[in-house]
């Protein structure tokens, strides 16, 4: 999808023109109104008088023109402008775009009453996320795909900030759209061979090194916990490191790690039969990350930046490990297995141990499809923040109004530690409680993050798309823009922390 930019209507030929109004809003006051032909004024007014056809916030409507530069108008309701929120201004512009798939419309025209160079990168990331269909094991129909080609957006000013938000929206958007791709691959195609082979093409031609350790390698660094988990798999279980130095050496880096569970079983403590079908997305965690490193590759951010990614596969046979197994980590920490279908956290136990001991994070990022639990009390609309840092956990909210991926935050007090209370080992994977599930993984979680600043993200809940987000079915590639904005807060000494 190509996007350009233009300053006016004039001469601009498309399949579809946008434009957006609020209720009350006088027609004649967008700023495109002036240069529409009589016939599309008329044809727009006659539309809006038609019962149930109004700006109300969520409307659309299609006015089609029999002649002229744009075959169709699609009228958008805004709503209440005092209502108006970043948060609309994405649904609205995926919402025009999967119109236009549906309508086989290849070049489309956004006219905007106001462009601001944030709304510019906005606009644009969100049209490629609206667009993307995951279409790797579908024959090409014989008319081929619908697809977008041209999308140009219109608005009065328009400065070099806007040409460069194009570009920053772009390379954002393709990167979510990457992490969708991984975790929508099957799991019998996606396993942590496969996942560590995707960083290493992801890294080439960017500035980005990769590092994929074996077995032999994560027995050296008695990563038990990884192991244990790996064990039931023929497919042995890697450790996946990026790097991006972006920075001078001595600058600490922000240290992504990212759940790599290509697929998901549960275990012996085996998922019910509706429960398994979506785990190949298990790896969702260390998709975004991947992704996210490459964005900061892309974007040249001037920080330090490291992704580590526990890659495995939770599958069942007479080499898997068991209820009741005790796992050394490469912490030290001795892990009862209560449960192993809560594998998610043992591999990044050893994943975070792996950062603390190789690294100087200026912050630690997890993410990670990790509880049923999150989905439970947030539903899919938000990720699950957990901080102890009071600071960081609002600017952890801020970031993901600001990013798109919405999070919120959890109760992480020191009152629920109880719930990985071990009877034989240190600390247990699974308690016996049946409650505060989401809670239960980040406690654990905090057993492995000794000395850094630390947020933990539970995107199960935001793993596959719903219904209402305009998006397509399968994966969101949830995390990845949360953690590219982090980023950048950090490289530009806008978080409450220090490199
Ligand atoms: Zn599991």
């Amino acid at each position: 999808m190509r996007f350009t930019l233009a300053t006016t209507l004039r001469g601009l030929k498309t399949d579809a023109l946008v434009l957006g109004w609020f209720e009350r809003q006088k027609l004649a006051s967008h700023p495109a109104w002036a240069g529409l032909s009589l016939t599309a004024k008329q044809a727009i007014q006659k539309q809006l008088k038609r019962p149930g056809v109004s700006l109300e916030w969520g409307s659309q409507t299609v006015v089609q023109l029999p002649k002229g530069p744009w075959a169709n108008i699609v009228v958008v309701g805004l709503g209440q402008q005092a209502d108006w929120t970043a948060r609309r201004n994405r649904l609205v512009t995926r919402r025009v775009m999967r119109t236009a798939l549906t309508a086989h419309w290849a070049k489309i025209v956004f006219s905007f009453q106001d462009l601001s160079s944030e709304g510019t990168a906005r606009a644009v990331e969100n049209a490629v996320l609206a667009t993307y269909e995951y279409r790797a094991y579908r024959q090409t129909p014989t008319s081929g795909w619908p697809e977008v080609k041209q999308v140009v957006l219109v608005a009065k000013h328009l400065t070099a900030e806007h040409q460069a938000a194009v570009k920053r929206g772009l390379t954002i958007a393709t990167l979510v759209n990457h992490a969708r791709d991984l975790a929508n691959t099957p799991g019998g195609k996606m396993t942590p061979r496969t996942l560590a082979a995707a960083a290493v093409t992801l890294a080439k031609g960017r500035k980005l090194q990769v590092r994929v350790l074996t077995t032999v390698q994560l027995e050296k660094l008695k990563m038990g916990a990884l192991l244990g988990v790996g064990k039931g798999s023929a497919e042995s279980p890697r450790l996946i490191v990026m790097e991006y130095h972006g920075a001078p050496k001595t600058d600490k880096p922000i240290v992504f790690v990212g759940k790599g569970i290509t697929f998901d079983s549960g275990g012996y403590n085996l998922k019910p039969s509706n429960s398994m079908a979506e785990m190949h997305m298990d790896m969702s965690g260390g998709a975004a990350v991947m992704s996210a490193m490459a964005a900061l590759a892309d974007l040249r951010l001037p920080l330090n930046a490291v992704a580590i990614i526990p890659a495995a596969e939770n599958m069942v046979s007479g080499s898997g490990f068991r209820p009741g197994d005790i796992l050394t980590s490469m912490s030290g920490v001795h892990i009862e297995v209560g449960n192993t279908d809560a594998e998610g956290r043992l591999v990044l136990a050893d994943g975070l141990a792996y950062a603390e001991k190789f690294y100087h994070p200026a912050i630690v990022v997890d993410v990670a499809t990790l509880t049923g639990a999150a989905v439970v009390a947030l539903g899919q609309e938000a990720a699950a923040l957990f901080t102890k840092d009071d600071a960081l956990r609002r600017a952890g909210q801020e970031i993901g109004e600001v990013s798109g991926d919405y999070v919120w935050p959890m109760p992480f007090w020191e009152e629920y530690d109880g719930l990985v209370k071990a009877t034989f080992g240190d600390v247990t994977n699974s308690g016996k409680s049946r409650w505060g599930g989401a809670i239960e993984g980040a406690v654990f979680l905090s057993k492995f993050v000794k000395r850094s600043p630390w947020i933990h993200l539970d995107i199960a809940p935001t793993m596959s798309s719903v219904e209402g987000q305009a998006l397509a079915p399968g994966a969101t590639g949830s995390g990845t823009r949360w953690l590219i904005e982090c980023a950048r807060r950090l490289a530009t000494g806008q978080l409450p922390t220090t490199r």
